[in-house]
């Protein structure tokens, strides 16, 4: 399930950058999002911020690049594929001229 965009490009602690799609962590700490090996390092065995719906955070940096254009087209595809077919309204109509 999608939860939230990831508020930044790479790991808050390392910066390493975050590959699209990795799953990431927020803590509340800072705003920042973290990768799992620092989550670990930093808060260990702590639970994920309940207030951000358990804290995974899937990342998905959208900049105004390519890149940032082909992973919302990614995310939109993802989103639509797990809709069952009886909740086709939510399906998101996608046109790529609108995506910019
Ligand atoms: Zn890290």
């Amino acid at each position: 399930m999608i939860r939230r965009i990831s508020g930044r490009k790479d790991c808050g602690n390392c910066y390493r950058p975050f590959k699209p799609f990795e799953t990431v962590h927020y803590l509340g700490i800072d705003n920042n999002s973290f990768c799992a090996a620092c989550r670990e390092k930093i808060a260990p065995g702590a639970k994920d911020d309940p207030k951000d719906y358990g804290g995974w955070v899937p990342s998905l940096f959208v900049g105004s690049g390519e890149d940032g254009r082909e992973n919302i087209m990614r995310l939109i595809k993802l989103w639509n594929d797990k809709l069952d077919d009886y909740e086709q309204e939510l399906q998101i109509e996608v046109n790529r001229r609108c995506v910019r």
